[in-house]
């Protein structure tokens, strides 16, 4: 016997040719064997190791669903573009990337009113695969040498949020919030914002188009005292966002014309509620993105403006939603939160009227709760009846 022991005192006996092996020492050896193998195994970076594991399309849209309500057309062209875009990284990771077929880079732009989703769902995405995410505003960054920030902050951002880890930030994805806020003001006489908007979108078209970018480290001001972090924006993924409001008037005028161009009598149907479902590249550069900088987003998606049942699902249905969020608070505190028929209902139509959006929900949550929450962990109650009644007297106030 391999170890010495009786048969009694194992469990079971492996016999081989001229001795046995006990089920213990099987077990003993088969771990060690295995510890082995690990350490011997050669180290993948784990940046590729996380995108060979990227999920499919269904997948990323399932994670979304639980996140951000509707937007189904949003959240398709969405997860498909990132799966894509992981996809494509492998590819020319892959040391078979030599087959010639050279894959495309596909930013995204999403266009959509304020608080429909659009930063939540780049987020959320960002979220599911783990990589880095930054958002940043349009409207703060300037040609290089005005007062503002360079467009290279973006990066230093990005950078800042894995810790400077470079390989980790080429492979994140970046959100830029209020593109439409950076068109061209002659194309678009409705803005009156000064003439930087295009120098940003040439300066940013350096990022899009992946190219290695200088990076001051620290953000801000380049400086020529500075050593530069050189950042590779070729898979990193940009998604951007824009409410282009107006452009609808645009997007009816080509479709007019489009009409008249197919005859008279070939009459389409449009929904004239929702317009923006028809919008095109065209009508992006007629607002005044530049032809480059659109020609770089090639996946082009609408958010639906939240109507009064989108917000009351937004308001229970999402994993976080906000009042899951305070019951959770209150189940913290030993009390259990039982909201009236009717609250809901009423937080919503505040919202509707205060033409907040789903951007309102919270603050008039938080309108509503302050003092309970303030009371209730000193309160012996084990529960907080919310009321229609109570939830009035609060928002009056
Ligand atoms: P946008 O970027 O389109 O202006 P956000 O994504 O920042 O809007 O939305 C603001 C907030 O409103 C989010 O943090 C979220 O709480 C809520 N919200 C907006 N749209 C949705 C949605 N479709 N599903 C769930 N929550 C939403």
């Amino acid at each position: 016997m391999f170890c010495g022991r009786s048969e009694s005192q194992v469990g079971f006996l492996l016999t081989g040719i001229d001795s046995c092996i006990c089920s213990d020492c099987i077990k003993l050896a088969s771990d060690y064997v295995k510890e082995i193998e690990d350490q011997n195994k050669p180290k993948r970076s784990s940046s590729k190791a996380d995108s060979k594991s990227i999920s499919k399309p269904k997948e990323i849209k399932e994670f979304l669903d639980q996140y951000v309500i509707g937007q189904d057309r949003a959240k398709k062209l969405l997860a498909t573009a990132v799966y894509n875009h992981y996809k494509r990284i492998n590819h020319n990771l892959d040391s078979g990337a030599d087959d010639g077929v050279e894959l495309e880079k596909s930013n995204i732009l999403m266009v959509g009113p304020t608080g429909t989703g659009k930063t939540l769902l780049a987020r959320t995405i960002a979220k599911m695969l783990n990589v880095p995410f930054t958002i940043v505003d349009a409207t703060v960054l300037t040609e290089a040498g005005y007062v503002g920030e360079d467009v290279e902050s973006i990066l230093s951002r990005l950078l800042q949020e894995c810790d400077f880890d470079l390989e980790q930030a080429e492979r994140g994805i970046v959100f830029i919030d209020e593109i439409d806020k950076i068109a061209r003001k002659s194309d678009n006489p409705s803005i009156t914002r000064d003439v930087s908007g295009e120098g940003v979108q040439q300066a940013m078209l350096k990022l899009l188009e992946g190219n290695v970018v200088n990076v001051p480290p620290k953000g801000g001001r380049k400086h020529p005292e500075q050593e530069f972090i050189h950042v590779n924006t070729q898979n990193i993924l940009f998604i951007c966002g824009g409410a282009f409001e107006g452009i609808e008037r645009r997007i009816a005028q080509r479709l007019n014309t489009q009409v008249i161009g197919f005859g008279a009598t070939e009459k389409q149907k449009i929904d004239k509620n929702n317009l923006l479902q028809y919008v095109a590249a065209h009508d992006v550069r007629a607002y005044g993105l530049i032809p480059e900088v659109v020609g770089r987003l090639p996946v082009l998606t609408y958010l639906d403006a939240l109507d009064r049942d989108a917000l009351l699902r937004i308001l229970t249905e999402p994993k976080n939603a906000i009042l899951k969020q305070y019951a959770k608070m209150f189940e913290m505190d030993g009390m259990e939160l039982i909201i009236e028929d009717g609250v809901k209902e009423l937080i919503v139509d505040t919202a509707i009227k205060n033409k907040l959006g789903a951007r309102g929900l919270r603050s008039i949550c938080e309108q509503i709760m302050n003092d309970a929450m303030y009371e209730a962990p000193s309160s012996r109650k084990k529960t907080f009846n919310l009321t229609v009644e109570y939830a009035k007297s609060k928002l009056e106030n």
